[in-house]
């Protein structure tokens, strides 16, 4: 089959053939439909051999939708046909976190060498992907595969974010959408679904605000260095009771801690790198900041019941597996509008 492999440290992915996988034991054997481009493989490409957690060669792909193709000996609870989504931060099922669905926080992953597909394990950007158990499929529904699957992660990680905040976004609060790319334009509409906020997005284009303005956010702002203040000033002085900030790098972090109000919530996303010092007079008082990591289970599929309403409509641009090298590079450029999603 075809797939797109991160071969060489530091080289672009290339689309190459290798042998058909087959399922094993309790394994599910998935016809890709659809596969999402997410900036934290460009991440990925960035580290040095030594800063690479696994081997290469990679198949790429952390977002993939399928159909089932066959399934391994003893697996069940999917049948041949089903369409189907791939819960990715897959976990070994039984320690403290995963018994609670949270398979993302795994205490047990490391050592047991369980890794993410497209971020160990052979990922979605091919023709067909191993799935090492059922319990990491949600059933798709009536869901469009093709809209959907970024929702594995580009909807579900803003939407673990956006929840641990509910309970201060309400009428008259402010949210800050820092990044208005995949995660970030994603962000926005769950935030207008979920909370009365008044949703405050920034990023570095036009056209980036353009398409934030589009999926529901009431005020855009350039990502620059006046943009706490203007934050500030839109608000009132107060600041804004929760900054997701989808780009991590140290100028936005930084303008994330600026912008918060006293008790806001600071949630670091991004992979960009930054810190943020937390401490009397760093920041307004009792601000909280944390950096999530994807979502549980039961939040995936809350999220695509979310779909189901209408409420969430992810803006995609479709590519061949054979253009997939181009999308990350356009991805890398800055140059796709919401999520660029392949279809092998
Ligand atoms: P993306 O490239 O689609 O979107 C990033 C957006 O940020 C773009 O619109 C870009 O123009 C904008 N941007 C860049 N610099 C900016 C700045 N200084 N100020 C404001 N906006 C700026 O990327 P994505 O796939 O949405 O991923 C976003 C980030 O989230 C990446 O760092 C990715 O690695 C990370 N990520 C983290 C998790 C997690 O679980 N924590 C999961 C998925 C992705
Ligand atoms: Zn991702
Ligand atoms: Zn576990």
């Amino acid at each position: 089959m075809k797939a797109l492999q991160y071969h060489t440290v530091g080289a672009p992915p290339e689309v190459v053939t290798v042998p058909d996988p087959e399922p094993g034991p309790g394994q599910v054997l998935l016809r890709v439909t659809a596969a999402g481009v997410c900036h934290s493989d460009i991440a990925v490409m960035s580290w040095s051999a030594d800063q690479l957690p696994f081997p290469l060669p990679l198949t790429l792909g952390h977002e993939g939708v399928g159909t089932v193709a066959a399934l391994g000996p003893g697996a069940e609870g999917v049948a041949v046909g089903d369409s189907v989504a791939v819960y990715g931060p897959w976990g070994c099922g039984t320690c403290f976190m995963c018994a609670q669905g949270k398979e993302n926080y795994c205490l047990r992953a490391a050592e047991l060498g369980i890794r993410p597909p497209g971020l160990g394990a052979p990922g979605a950007i091919a023709e067909y992907m191993i799935v090492d158990s059922p319990r990491h499929l949600v059933p798709l529904g009536d869901l469009d595969p093709v809209r959907a699957v970024p929702l594995t992660d580009a909807g579900l990680t803003p939407y673990h974010a956006i929840k641990r905040s509910l309970p201060k976004l309400v009428p008259g609060s402010t949210a800050v959408v820092i990044g208005t790319g995949g995660l970030g334009h994603v962000a926005i509409q769950l935030l207008r679904a979920m909370t009365a906020a008044r949703v405050v997005a920034l990023d570095v284009t036009e056209e980036k605000l353009a398409l934030a303005r589009t999926v529901g956010a009431h005020d855009t702002v350039l990502s620059d260095a006046a943009a706490a203040p203007t934050v500030r000033a839109l608000t009132g002085g107060r600041g804004a009771e929760a900054v997701l900030d989808f780009v991590g790098a140290q100028p936005t972090v930084m303008a994330a801690g600026a912008m918060a109000a006293v008790e806001g919530d600071v949630t670091i996303v991004g992979l960009g790198g930054g810190t943020l010092p937390v401490g009397f007079g760093a920041l307004p008082y009792e601000v909280s900041v944390t950096s999530p990591y994807w979502g549980t289970r039961a939040e995936l599929i809350e999220v695509f019941d979310l779909a189901r309403t209408g409420a969430v409509d992810v803006h995609v641009e479709t590519y061949g597996l054979e253009e997939a090298p181009e999308a990350y590079e356009r991805l890398h450029e800055g140059r796709i509008d919401g999520r660029a999603v392949i279809l092998p």
